[in-house]
Order: C-alpha cells, then sequence, then structure tokens
C-alpha cells in the first residue's frame, strides 16, 4: 500500500515527539508500505511567526508573509528526516516546491492547482520515505505560498490524491473527530466513522480537527481520509462517503467559531445593486462572508449585517468605510465578541423540529440570537463570545451527543 500520513504541531512540538513520529513512520514502512509523510510546523511556530511579522509591519505583504510563514515547515522536514535516518531507514525531505505543489498566487490563502510530486515518486522507488512539507506551494511564477490556517491537511489529502495513496491518515493530537471539540466538552462522543458533507460542514463551522478544503478536496477526488492520534493506537474515525445509517442521526456533531467578527453596514439605501456593489467589493478583496442578514427597511434606509474571519476585519472595515461613501450609507460599524455556534447532521434532511429545540435550548440558558443561518443539514447561530461554551454543553445534551445511535 501508498500510505500518506500527516502529522499536525502538537506531534512534531518537540525533539522528542518528532523522535516518536519517526518511529511511528518506521513502522508504517516495516510493514512493507510506500510512505509518504506530511509534516507542520511545530506548534506555536508560526503564530511566533505571525508575532514577529507584527512586529515590523502592522500591514505585511502577503507575499513575504508566505516566505516567513514557510519557513515553519522547512524546520520540521529537516529535522523528521534527519530522525528516520537515525533510526537507520532512507528518508529524503521535499519543500512545496520540491514536491512540485503548484497554486494560485492567492497568498496566505493560495489553492492547490496541482501537484507533480515527480521527485516524491522518485523517492518512494529508490526505497526512500517521502517528507513533504505541509501548508506550502509554489506559484507558476515561482514564488512561495501558503494554503490558509491548518493547511497541512490539505496539503497531505491532496498530495494523496495525485499520488493515488490508499489512504490518507492525519494524525494529531486527539484520537479521532468527536461529537464536538473533546477539549471543551468532556462527554464528547468519538465517531467510528463520519460522512464527507458533515465534515465538511464541522470543519467550516470552526472543527478545527480537519481543515476546510482538505475535505472538499478529500470528497471530490474520493480519498479516504481518517483522523488518528500520534500518542497512542485507538481506532480513529473514517471520513467516507455516506451511507444509509448515518441519516438516522438527526444531530452528529456542535461546532463553534469564535474567529470571525460581525460588520454592519447602517442605513443603508433599499434599492437595486446596493447590496451588489457591497459583496461584490468584499469578494475583490479576497475576503470570504460568511453569514448575511438584511433588516425590514425603514424610510427607505436598512442595516445590512454580515460575519466575516477576524483576520479580514481591519481590511473589511477599510474596505467598508470607502463602499459607504459611495452608496450614501450611514456608517459601518464591527463586533468583535461574538461567536458562531452550529449543529451538524445529515438526519436534518428528514427530520422536523431541530431549529425549534434549539433555540428553545438557548432561550432557556438566556443566551441571546443575533444571527440565524440554516442549510439542508447545519443551522448556526451568532451569539455573544462569553456563551460559547455554555452553549456548546447545552447542545450536546439537548440532542443526546453522547449517546451513540
Ligand atoms: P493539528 O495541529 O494536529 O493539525 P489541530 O489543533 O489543528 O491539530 O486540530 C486538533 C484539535 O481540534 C483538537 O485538539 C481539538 O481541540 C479540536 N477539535 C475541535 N472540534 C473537534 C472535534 N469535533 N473532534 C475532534 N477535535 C476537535
Ligand atoms: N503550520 C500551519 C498553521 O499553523 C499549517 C498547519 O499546521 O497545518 O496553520
Ligand atoms: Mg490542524
Amino acid at each position: 500500500m501508498l500510505i500518506v500520513q500527516k502529522y499536525g504541531g502538537t506531534s512534531v512540538g518537540n525533539p522528542e515527539r518528532i523522535k516518536n513520529v519517526a518511529r511511528r513512520v518506521v513502522r508504517t514502512r516495516e510493514q512493507g508500505h510506500d510512505v509518504v509523510v506530511v509534516v507542520s510546523a511545530m506548534s506555536g511556530e508560526t503564530d511566533k511567526l505571525i508575532n514577529l511579522s507584527s512586529q515590523v509591519n502592522e500591514n505585511p505583504d502577503p507575499r513575504e508573509m508566505d516566505m516567513l510563514l514557510s519557513t515553519g515547515e522547512r524546520v520540521t522536514i529537516a529535522l523528521l528526516a534527519m530522525a528516520i535516518q537515525a533510526l537507520g531507514h532512507k528518508a529524503q525531505s521535499f519543500t512545496g516546491r520540491q514536491a512540485g505543489i503548484v497554486s494560485d498566487c492567492v497568498h496566505t490563502k493560495a489553492r492547490i492547482e496541482k501537484i507533480s510530486g515527480e521527485r516524491v515518486k522518485q523517492a518512494l522507488k529508490d526505497g526512500k520515505i517521502a517528507v513533504v512539507a505541509g501548508f506550502q506551494g509554489i506559484t507558476a511564477t515561482d514564488d512561495v505560498t501558503t494554503l490558509g490556517r491548518g493547511g497541512s491537511d490539505l496539503s497531505a489529502v491532496a498530495v494523496a490524491a495525485a499520488l493515488k495513496a490508499d489512504v490518507c491518515d492525519i494524525y494529531t493530537d486527539v484520537d479521532g473527530v468527536y461529537t464536538t471539540d473533546p477539549n471543551m466538552v468532556p462527554q464528547a462522543r468519538k465517531l467510528d466513522k463520519i460522512s464527507y458533507d458533515e465534515m465538511l460542514e464541522l470543519a467550516s463551522l470552526g472543527a478545527k480537527v480537519l481543515q476546510t478544503r482538505s475535505v472538499e478536496f478529500a470528497k471530490k477526488y474520493n480519498v479516504p481520509v481518517r483522523v488518528l492520534s500520534s500518542f497512542n493506537d485507538n481506532p480513529g474515525t473514517l471520513v467516507t462517503k455516506e451511507d444509509a445509517d448515518m441519516e438516522k442521526v438527526v444531530v452528529s456533531g456542535v461546532a463553534y467559531d469564535k474567529n470571525q467578527v460581525k460588520v454592519t453596514v447602517q442605513g443603508v439605501p433599499d434599492k437595486p445593486g446596493v447590496a451588489a456593489k457591497i459583496f461584490n467589493t468584499i469578494s475583490e478583496n479576497n475576503v470570504v462572508v460568511d453569514m448575511i442578514i438584511q433588516n425590514i427597511g425603514e424610510g427607505g434606509l436598512t442595516d445590512m449585517s454580515f460575519t466575516v474571519p477576524k483576520t479580514d476585519a481591519k481590511k473589511i472595515l477599510d474596505v467598508m468605510k470607502k463602499v459607504v461613501a459611495e452608496i450614501g450609507a450611514k456608517g459601518v460599524s464591527v463586533k468583535e465578541d461574538i461567536a458562531k455556534v452550529s449543529i451538524v447532521g445529515v438526519g436534518m434532511r428528514s427530520h422536523s423540529g431541530v431549529a425549534a429545540k434549539m433555540f428553545s435550548a438557548m432561550a432557556k440558558e438566556g443566551i441571546n440570537i443575533m444571527m440565524i443561518s440554516t442549510s439542508e443539514i447545519k443551522i448556526s447561530i451568532v451569539i455573544e463570545a462569553k456563551y460559547t461554551e455554555l452553549a456548546v454543553r447545552v447542545l450536546h445534551e439537548t440532542f443526546e451527543m453522547d449517546k451513540a445511535a
């Protein structure tokens, strides 16, 4: 078999842990498999680099940011290759560029366009373990890019798809995908398997155990993904195609996201073309808008609120100030201390009353709901950030997620 293994920041957080990863990789190799390992930077390193940049420039150029951030993974690929060699096995490290991971030019959140993987394939042929830097790519014009926070998951899945690997194993600091963040809710239950669609929703709604685009990619190319712990040998969670069993569960997980802000444009003229103007401008700035609400207009004016990632808040405020002037709106404000809490489940398609039950649970705790959005398999609400943990716990209990179906 050809196995792609990915180890996250905590799993390679210090030399001892890197040696632990090396032993696990070698064990897989000794079972007779070809192994490609994708690694993240040591835990905290990417944050440290971001912090460094902010000390020299408040608004760093994205190209230079990627040059900086890509160094974190360079450290771990070299160290892991050395650690594997110390165990008497052949290993070779590859940067994103050397692995032929070609991306578009959107610095700090680039999308992978293709992977040639020639040198990785050659290394495997030569009996080596290939160690590939996660999170980074190269543009057609030879600039280093990064793939967005948590992007090593995407690197791993994309490499697995490109090399037609039999499985992509994502090793992390928890032993699978749980009904909710096990570090927040001790009653969280590990799932044996979860559908791509549910995992996609959970990831995009804040469950950082897998990066959203990695799940999108896995679904598109049908890559079987397993989430496992690098610290034990417990069976993990298989992310796979939906099956009939999965429909029986109404709500399979709760996710939360504290990384968004709510932007409100006040006194927007209530006429055709205004919303288009606002959201076209945002999209031209490569910012992803999540929830949108438009209040009922009064006197020809209306308020419009939407959420965007915290990291884009400053940029959006600047951009919106200009738009406000152009469209003749009254003003724009940003609310930071919010959280989005969501419930997800393919069973929602065939069950009614789920929203009512969710909102009642919030009402009982006196938690005010500021925004709501729904899709076929999820319901999200925006609340005050200070109630996040309470809301997640209460929803986990309300929908009896600690119990297996
Ligand atoms: P890595 O550094 O290995 O990529 P991450 O920190 O990105 O690891 O992701 C693992 C973390 O995801 C866990 O420590 C856990 O706190 C968090 N998490 C959030 N939601 C879930 C969930 N539903 N199941 C498992 N872990 C979750
Ligand atoms: N090191 C990067 C980050 O911290 C990528 C990753 O860990 O997946 O976001
Ligand atoms: Mg991660």
